[in-house]
């Protein structure tokens, strides 16, 4: 096997391949493995849906690192292979186990999404809008009622009269803002986009379940959570998802090209109850260093184009079998580039980004 063949097989075709690697690797390290599965409901292929986790390094380890996958469904594919790939590291886990860290991974936050492919989970919620307390009041954005029939029209694919009431509001407002409008994360519309739900998904409670766990001793955490779908083909885009006090250490760790939402410098919108958020709550004493790590795919409108038509698909359960079908491969190569190139270039990247952390956590 070459070494581009050994990288390639760290991703899978499915969520299932990808849960079934994800399991032989962690088995094959003698990693502590859990299951969390989703109750009730089924995979694509009629599998079982579970977030797994695999634990390595000392139980009671101070400094932990975090990698998280499939936080928005079939961007999971990309985050899975990068556990994969980590779990097949001789070398970098050996850095880890020299420095005595812990190694927590989370595969397929939202199982039911990477399955299905989709975006959302079970609930059309956004996970990465959910982790807000939802015993406040909740994040506006008013600017949601006005764009949510532009960007969901009656029918798919749009009207040239749909593309223009669009283009005319793109017009007024400029790109960025109708970016932001869209995806900065709504709780007013359940079928719309980037909904956040009105209560704890169980992806969140799960996760916030996991933590307590495996996380609640840790003085110090790197978390790194794998995306896809913004930025540059292939390039990964550190984002920061963290409260401002935390960007120093981000930035001494990861470098210079660490982007936070809340400065404007970043692919993303500055987005309201990502799931790293959970850390501040369930680890209010640890020192804390969050990435959301944000591989490009196809360019961002294209993108933004797929989600639409997910979600359009999503409130027409009446369109035809042919159209569903191509609105689902659209979306899961809107978020995978199955090419060896892209591949190989998620792997280099996240490994940089993985030993990055484990030195920032050995010197903490
Ligand atoms: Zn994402």
């Amino acid at each position: 096997m070459t070494n581009s063949q050994a990288i390639s097989r760290c991703f899978s075709g499915t969520y299932a391949e990808a849960r079934g690697k994800f399991l032989d690797a962690a088995a094959a390290r003698d990693a502590r493995v859990q299951s969390f599965e989703l109750p009730g409901l089924r995979g694509a292929l009629g599998e079982t849906l579970a977030m797994d986790v695999a634990r390595l390094g000392p139980a009671d380890a101070k400094r932990l690192l975090v990698v998280s996958s499939g936080t928005h469904g079939p961007e999971g594919f990309c985050g899975s292979g990068c556990q994969v790939a980590l779990l097949n590291d001789d070398e970098l886990l050996g850095r880890l186990a020299d420095a005595k860290l812990g190694l927590l991974l989370i595969h397929a936050v939202n199982p039911h999404g990477f399955s299905h492919l989709r975006r959302t989970n079970e609930d059309n919620i956004d996970l990465n809008r959910n982790h807000v307390d939802f015993g406040k009041a909740l994040p506006l954005n008013p600017a949601y009622a006005e764009v949510d029939p532009l960007v969901l029209p009656a029918t798919w694919p749009p009207t040239e009269a749909d593309n223009a009431a669009l283009a005319a509001y793109i017009g007024k407002h400029g790109e960025a803002t109708y970016r932001a409008n869209v995806t900065r994360g709504q709780y007013v519309v359940p079928d719309g986009v980037f909904y956040g739900g009105a209560a704890p998904s169980w992806s969140n409670r799960t996760v916030r379940a996991i933590l307590r766990e495996h996380a609640a001793e840790a003085t110090h955490i790197g978390w790194i959570d794998v995306h896809t779908g913004l930025g540059p083909y292939g390039h990964g885009e550190k984002i920061y998802p963290g409260r401002p006090e935390g960007l120093a250490r981000a930035r001494a760790w990861w470098g210079a090209d660490v982007f936070a939402p809340f400065e404007g410098t970043s692919a993303s919108a500055d987005v309201s109850g990502p799931v790293v958020s959970t850390v501040y709550d369930e680890c209010p004493d640890a020192a804390v260093a969050l990435m959301g790590l944000e591989f490009g795919t196809l360019p961002s409108m294209e993108v933004l184009q797929r989600l639409r038509a997910d979600h359009w698909l999503n409130r027409h359960p009446e369109a035809s079998q042919a159209q569903r079908r191509a609105i689902r491969q659209g979306l899961r190569e809107a978020f995978y580039c199955d090419e060896d190139t892209w591949k190989g270039m998620i792997v280099g990247q996240s490994r940089v980004v993985l030993l990055q952390t484990t030195q920032g956590l050995r010197a903490a």
